[in-house]
């Protein structure tokens, strides 16, 4: 039975990606190892991420979205030190055998994985007994040319500019919206937000509404643009859990602070949303976006920091990225406004063991 299951649902679906890559996998499904073979003079990165339905996915989530962001916030750490997928093992804890699931999920990792050239090469298959969770546990296998710097989160200097891909806080915006489907928004936001973000998602049009919902479910993978910033980042994080956090990673291991421009935030909003700029309500909206973004969430887009003097070469990649902002010497991540003072972010991103929020 279970033989079965991982033979029709990972490797004869699978089987075509692993042929295409040739050399580079020895032994996928089926050995008690996988064997994976870089690239002479690569180095390899390896990353682990778990997904616990109820907690990083709803129960009726559809599964092919699920196997999708499954595999999508694992490429999205290999894209964030510009490393290139080899291949990935899977490890699936299950409290019964649903084979609809399983095919829908089985399918929207294999469109990714294919998508990424990353093949499935192993994993394991268990049952963790009746009412349990589904836990889905990805390792993924990359490699980087060995002269890399692998953009570590110590290497930012001070005067490094802060860049950003697409729209951090989309993913959350989707999210909220999901919330506020089945009438539990105020589990996803403080007491205190709570009117603020029923009137953003009154205002927002419905045609950004899918997008929105795209972004939380069917995340984009940054593996090409972490190629590109080879030679011109210093540091880098993939977006998981909120910008002001994830920054926050790179400026405390560097030793610096990270002032971010809440004008170039507001930008970056006004981009995907032009109509906004008509509204009576701008500025309040704006700024309900511009937490959004910080405590975020899922985005899985890049955040990298990079000297000025490459400024222009960043600037001339597509799509194009954002500068939001610079690393100084300092402490924690601070918003610099129009024309007050700049403001210290003290608000948290997400938390696995954090107190539930106030
Ligand atoms: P072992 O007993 O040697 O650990 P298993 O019975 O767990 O082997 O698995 C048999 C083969 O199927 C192994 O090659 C393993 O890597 C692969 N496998 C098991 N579960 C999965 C899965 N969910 N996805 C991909 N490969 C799997
Ligand atoms: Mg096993």
């Amino acid at each position: 039975m279970e033989f079965d299951l991982i033979s029709r649902y990972f490797k004869e679906p699978f089987a075509d990606l692993v042929q295409s890559r040739g050399e580079s996998v020895l032994a996928g499904i089926g050995d008690d190892c996988a064997a994976l073979k870089p690239t002479l003079n690569h180095t390899l990165y390896i990353s682990t991420d778990t997904l616990v339905e109820g907690v990083h996915f709803f129960s009726d989530d559809s599964a092919h979205g699920v196997g999708w962001k499954s595999l999508a916030c694992n490429l999205s750490d290999l894209a964030a030190c510009g490393a290139t997928p080899l291949g990935f093992t899977l490890n699936l804890s299950l409290p019964s055998v649903d084979e609809n699931w399983l095919s829908g999920f089985s399918g929207g990792l294999l469109d990714l994985a294919a998508q990424e050239n990353c093949p499935l090469v192993g994993g394991d298959t268990t049952s963790a007994g009746s009412n349990t969770a589904k836990t889905i546990s990805i390792t993924v296998f990359g490699q980087a040319p060995a002269g890399h710097n692998g953009f570590h989160r110590a290497h930012a200097l001070a005067g490094d500019e802060v860049w950003v891909s697409g729209t951090p806080g989309l993913a959350r915006l989707g999210l909220l919206l999901q919330y506020q489907r089945v009438g539990q928004l105020a589990a996803c936001c403080k007491q205190s937000e709570l009117m603020r973000v029923e009137q953003l998602l009154a205002a927002l049009p419905d045609h950004l509404k899918q997008p929105a919902l795209n972004a939380l479910q069917q995340p984009v993978t940054r593996i090409r643009l972490g190629q590109q910033l080879h030679g011109l980042a210093n540091a880098c994080v993939d977006l998981s859990d909120g910008l002001g956090g994830d920054i926050g990673h790179i400026a405390n291991s560097s030793g610096l602070m990270a002032n971010l421009s809440v004008l170039e935030i507001q930008a970056m909003w006004l981009e995907y949303w032009p109509e906004l700029a008509r509204s009576p309500d701008a500025l309040e909206l704006l700024g309900t976006l511009v937490s959004t973004t910080l405590q975020g969430g899922d985005d899985f887009e890049l955040c990298w920091v990079a000297k000025p003097a490459h400024h222009n070469a960043i600037q001339s990649i597509e799509p194009r990225p954002r500068r939001i902002g610079t690393l100084q010497q300092g402490k924690g991540v601070w918003l610099a406004r129009e024309k007050a003072g700049p403001e210290r972010w003290l608000e948290q991103s997400y938390n696995h063991f954090a107190e539930p929020r106030p």
